[in-house]
C-alpha cells in the first residue's frame, strides 16, 4: 500500500527540486514491513491522517481519501493522473492546486489537456505541511489499477493497519477517560463549593445548619470512627463490668428471646455483643461497624468458631447493604455521656426503621435520664473559686470559659443534696429522632440545708421488653462506677438550699448544630439561665 510504504520528498522549495526517484525510501522494498512497535504504530496512525482535497474531512489513509473523493465528490484521482498524463511534479502541483484554490470536483474533471491550471512552479509548494498525498507516488497509484487493487493492504500491511486501528481505538478511549476525569474534577469543584457554603450556613443563628448525625459529612465522622479504631477504647468498655455484664446477663438469661432469631448488632466493635447473641441461640447475627476495629472482630469471631453464625460488615449502618431484609432483634451499645452524647442512637433508630421486623425489638429498650443536686463546696472551690486568686492574681474571667463546659467525672454519692429526678424516659422501640432533643421541667427534692454547687446528670438502662429475666444498670452516683461516670454541670454561684424544699427548674437538651454529636444543655434554675456544652 503506497501510503504506508513510501516516505516521499513532499515538501520542496522552488528552485530546489530533488530527483524524486532518488529518495531513499523505496516503495517496493518489502524489507520495510518489519513489525512495528506500539508507539510507532500510534505515530504512524497520526502521520496517515489525510485531509480530503474537496472538503474538510480527515481520513485515516491515502486509500481511504481516494475512495472518499470518488464516492463523495465523484473525482477519480487515478483517472485524473492518467487523463492529464501527470508525472511526479505534475501530480504534486495538481494536489497543491486543488488545495490552494479549493476548486470543486467538476472543474477538475473538465479541464482542457493543453493548458492545465497548475502549470506554475508555485504549486510545488505544499499547501498542507506533511501532506500524505504528496508523499504518494502517482505511478504507484496508477500501477495499482486504482483503488481496489494497488491500494488494498496485503499481509504485513494488513496487520499494521489493524494495529494502527487498535491504536486509534485506544486513543479514543483515552480521550473518553480524560473527558470523564474532567467531569469528575468539575463535580469535585462543585462539591467543594457546596461544602464551603454549607459550613457558612451552619454558623450560629442560621436555620439551614446541620441538624442530625444523618446529615454529618463523611470527613466530620472520620475522627469519630477513627477514635473507635484503637483498641484502648474497646478495652475500657469491655472492662466496664457493669456495662458488659448487663448485656451478657440480658442475653444469657433470656435465651428464648434469641432462639433462632436474626440479630443485628449496630456498632459491633470487637464483636462482644454479637458473640453473646450467638451463644444465646441466635440463628444469625449481623455485626456492622464503620471503624477499623471490625477487622479485629473478624479475627475474634473466627478464633471463637462463630463465623458460621456471625457475619461482620464494615461500614456505617446507614450505608451498608444487609444480607437480610428484616431482623428480629437489634442490639447496640450506643450510649454516650449523659446518655445522648455521640448521638449514636440516631443510627440505631435509622436501622430500626429500616430493618426491624414488625414484632421485633431493640435492646436495651428503655432509658432514663436523671438529675440530682450536688453540694460540694470543696470541689467548687477547686474548680471555680480557684480563679479568683491565682498566685495573688485575679483570673476570674476564666470562669466564663470553665463553667459552661460540663465535666465528666465520678460524683461521690455523699455530696448529693437532693433526691434524683427522672427528666426523660426514652423507649428505643418507639422514640423518633426529633424527640432526642427535648425540654423538661424538673423538681429536685432537697435533702439537706446547704449550698447547691452543681447539678449532676446520669442515666439508667433497662432490658425489659418481653424479658422473663429483666436486667438493668445505672450510671448514677449511688451505684458501681461505670466508664460513663457522671456528668457535672457546675454553677458559677452556688444556690443556697434548705432541706425539704423543692428546687424547680427546666432543662433543655439539644444537639450542637456545629457538631451534631455533641450536646448543648441549658438549665433555667431559679432566676438563672445556664448553657453547657458537652464535648
Ligand atoms: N458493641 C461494642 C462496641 C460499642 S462502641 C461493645 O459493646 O463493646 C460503639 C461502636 O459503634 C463503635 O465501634 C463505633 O465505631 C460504632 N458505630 C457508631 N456509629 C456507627 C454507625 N452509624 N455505623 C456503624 N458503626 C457505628
Amino acid at each position: 500500500m503506497a501510503e504506508y510504504t513510501e516516505t516521499r520528498c513532499g515538501g520542496v522549495a522552488e528552485g530546489d527540486l530533488p530527483d524524486l526517484s532518488d529518495c531513499d525510501d523505496d516503495a517496493d522494498d518489502d524489507e520495510q514491513w518489519q513489525p512495528v512497535e506500539e508507539g510507532e504504530a500510534d505515530s504512524l496512525q497520526l502521520q496517515q491522517q489525510v485531509t480530503c482535497l474537496f472538503c474538510d474531512r480527515a481520513l485515516s489513509s491515502v486509500a481511504a481519501t481516494l475512495q472518499h473523493c470518488s464516492a463523495e465528490h465523484q473525482v477519480d484521482l487515478v483517472d485524473a493522473i492518467r487523463r492529464y498524463n501527470l508525472d511526479d511534479y505534475g501530480y504534486i502541483k495538481m494536489i497543491n492546486f486543488i488545495r490552494s484554490t479549493r476548486c470543486d470536483a467538476a472543474c477538475l474533471m473538465g479541464l482542457p489537456d493543453a493548458s492545465l491550471p497548475w502549470e506554475s512552479e508555485d504549486f510545488l509548494r505544499p499547501v498542507l505541511p506533511d501532506d500524505p498525498l504528496l508523499q504518494t507516488d502517482p505511478e504507484e497509484l496508477c500501477a495499482g489499477e486504482g483503488l481496489n487493487q494497488g491500494l488494498l493492504p496485503t499481509g504485513n500491511q494488513y496487520a499494521l493497519l489493524q494495529r494502527a486501528q487498535a491504536a486509534e481505538e485506544r486513543a479514543r478511549l483515552s480521550e473518553e477517560a480524560l473527558a470523564r476525569a474532567m467531569d469528575d474534577l468539575h463535580k469535585l469543584r462543585l462539591l467543594a463549593q457546596g461544602l464551603v457554603l454549607s459550613s457558612e450556613s451552619s454558623k450560629p443563628g442560621n436555620p439551614g445548619g446541620l441538624g442530625s448525625v444523618a446529615e454529618l459529612r463523611e470527613d466530620e465522622d472520620e475522627a469519630y470512627f477513627s477514635s473507635y479504631g484503637h483498641y484502648g477504647i474497646h478495652e475500657e468498655m469491655l472492662k466496664d463490668k457493669v456495662r458488659t455484664e448487663s448485656y451478657r446477663d440480658f442475653m444469657y438469661r433470656n435465651p428464648e428471646l434469641f432462639q433462632d432469631k436474626v440479630v443485628l448488632d449496630v456498632g459491633c466493635g470487637t464483636g462482644i455483643l454479637s458473640m453473646f447473641a450467638a451463644r444465646s441461640g441466635a440463628k444469625k447475627v449481623i455485626g456492622v461497624d464503620q471503624s477499623e476495629i471490625i477487622y479485629q472482630a473478624m479475627d475474634i469471631v473466627r478464633a471463637n468458631q462463630l463465623e458460621d453464625k456471625i457475619t461482620l460488615i464494615k461500614g456505617r449502618v446507614e450505608d451498608v447493604q444487609l444480607p437480610v431484609e428484616k431482623v428480629d432483634i437489634i442490639i447496640s451499645e450506643w450510649m454516650g455521656y449523659f446518655l445522648l452524647f455521640e448521638s449514636m442512637l440516631d443510627s440505631v433508630l435509622h436501622a430500626r426503621d429500616l430493618y426491624l421486623a414488625d414484632n421485633g425489638s431493640v435492646y436495651p429498650d428503655l432509658c432514663n435520664i436523671s438529675l440530682a443536686a450536688v453540694g460540694d463546696t470543696v470541689k467548687h472551690q477547686e474548680r471555680i473559686a480557684f480563679w479568683d486568686d491565682v498566685y495573688g492574681f485575679s483570673m476570674a474571667c476564666m470562669k466564663k470559659a470553665v463553667v459552661p463546659e460540663a465535666v465528666v467525672e465520678v460524683v461521690a454519692a455523699d455530696t448529693l443534696v437532693s433526691e434524683p429526678a427522672v427528666i426523660q424516659t426514652i423507649d428505643c422501640n418507639r422514640v423518633c429522632l426529633s424527640e432526642l432533643e427535648f425540654s423538661s421541667d424538673f423538681c429536685l427534692k432537697i435533702t439537706s440545708t446547704t449550698e447547691c454547687t452543681a447539678i449532676v446528670g446520669y442515666f439508667d438502662i433497662f432490658f425489659d421488653n418481653g424479658c422473663s429475666n429483666k436486667v438493668m444498670f445505672s450510671t448514677g452516683p449511688h451505684t458501681s462506677k461505670t466508664h460513663w461516670k457522671q456528668t457535672l454541670f457546675l454553677l458559677e454561684r452556688p444556690i443556697p438550699v434548705r432541706a425539704g424544699e423543692e428546687l424547680r427548674g427546666k432543662i433543655s437538651v439539644r444537639k450542637n448544630k456545629k457538631d451534631p454529636r455533641s450536646l448543648l444543655v441549658t438549665f433555667d434554675l431559679r432566676d438563672r439561665k445556664l448553657t453547657y456544652s458537652l464535648q
